[in-house]
């Protein structure tokens, strides 16, 4: 199994939370032994998700933000007629002109500045749901237009009209082009969702309750404050608890076991320097360093054995003094019956392995060649390796050209 750094087909929709599996375990918590209002029906664990139809916010279908259109963003320059183009989010060729001759027809003085023009005028052009089709008679004034048809003159075709609202939306949801959602993009303004404020599931999910917070709320805390609210349900020690067996009991047995399992997950995560991360991150803007930990912590609690782990330094971007837990940890996975493959430049970790592949003697094209390969002890007596003279030194810290270098060793389960 590799623990790659590089991230995976990058949807923002992956978070710390979900490759853990912590956030499946805190919407355990949340159906089965969270507080709910008075009266409020009981929620399955699905809907504390923001990515099923069961959670996900109506307004926003659960992604916490929406797109808007508002006058200032369809029309920027106010000043402007409607015949100067004023509003900038209607299509700029023909499209454009047939809408303005559709305005034309129906009457609306398309020489007057835009903000002139009277309030509700404004927002049924910009904004209104109906279609009316009208006869269009190109180049001709509205009073041009009243005569001809009283004498029933044809027109040159009958428009359909389309509010820009509605331009910019259609056009953003069906376009195939990449082009014109872009110009549809440039109208619409993305804030928060104004029912879940960010939040992305129902409300009636965000209104059940775990020690005074909400499930999104709890996917914001850093995972070390996160544990400290749950070690003490774990330990069995909260006061809460010790109610809850006397009212609940199923339900204290609940919370006992999931705050235990959260816990043992936790515990490696802050182990490994992640404890500062919050659930609702999502993976593609952590460092590859991160993300590897992250999947090897994962790893860690699995109880797999029998997996050989590949890993392309699983030090990199740790502080120094988080060597010594990442070292725990894969020795843990050792413990249980796997083996480790790991390629390496920290010589703290590189101490660690029971066997060694020397791979040198210099960078990029001077290297290549297997110097060694055995028990870490054997490379003591291997001249051409620069490896051993890190490696041996005492104390001595790895030099900066040794970046480019590389030597693979093992962990023998
Ligand atoms: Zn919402």
């Amino acid at each position: 199994m590799a623990l790659q750094q590089q991230r995976g087909s990058p949807t923002t929709r992956s978070s710390v939370g979900s490759v853990t599996t912590l956030s499946n375990l805190l919407r355990m918590l949340y159906s089965r032994a969270g507080d709910y209002p008075r009266g409020q029906p009981h929620l399955d664990a699905e809907s504390f998700s923001p990515n099923t139809p069961e959670g996900a916010c109506p307004r926003c279908h659960g992604l916490g933000w929406i797109h808007e259109v508002t006058e200032a963003s369809m029309v920027p320059e106010p000043s402007k007629t409607i015949r100067e183009r004023a509003i900038a989010a209607w299509p700029t060729a023909w499209g454009g002109q047939n809408l303005r001759d559709i305005l034309i027809s129906l009457g609306i003085d398309v020489d007057t500045p835009w903000r002139n023009l009277p309030k509700e005028v404004r927002n049924w052009i910009l904004f209104t749901d109906e279609q009316p089709q009208v006869p269009v008679y190109p180049g001709w004034s509205h009073d041009e237009i009243q005569r001809a048809i009283r004498r029933k003159v044809e027109p040159a075709y009958m428009g359909t009209f389309s509010s820009a609202k509605r331009h910019v939306t259609h056009s953003y949801a069906t376009t195939q082009s990449a082009m014109m959602k872009k110009r549809a993009a440039r109208f619409m303004i993305g804030r928060a969702c104004p029912v879940c404020h960010g939040k992305r599931l129902r409300p009636e999910a965000l209104s059940v309750r775990f020690e005074g917070l909400d499930i999104a709320e709890m996917g914001r805390l850093p995972m070390a404050r996160f544990s400290k609210i749950f070690a003490p349900y774990a330990e069995a020690k909260a006061g809460k608890l010790k109610a809850l067996r006397k009212t609940h009991p199923e339900k204290a047995l609940v919370v006992e076991r999931i705050a235990g399992d959260l816990c043992r997950r936790l515990s490696v995560l802050l182990d490994l320097g992640l404890g500062y991360l919050t659930l609702e991150r999502s993976t593609p803007t952590l460092s590859p360093g991160e993300l590897q930990r992250l999947r090897l912590a994962t790893q860690v609690v699995s109880n797999l054995f029998g997996v050989v782990y590949v890993m392309d330094e699983p030090s990199a971007g740790l502080h120094p003094a988080d060597t010594e837990a990442l070292l725990r940890a894969l020795d843990g996975l050792k413990a249980v019956g796997n083996s480790l493959f790991v390629v390496e430049h920290e010589m703290d970790v590189v101490r660690r392995a029971d066997w060694i592949v020397d791979v040198g003697p210099a960078a990029g094209e001077h290297g290549g060649e297997i110097l060694y390969s055995g028990p870490i002890e054997g490379l003591r007596s291997v001249e051409a390796s620069e490896t051993r003279r890190h490696l041996f030194a005492e104390g001595a810290a790895c030099r900066a050209g040794c970046v480019h270098r590389r030597g693979g060793f093992g962990w023998k389960g």
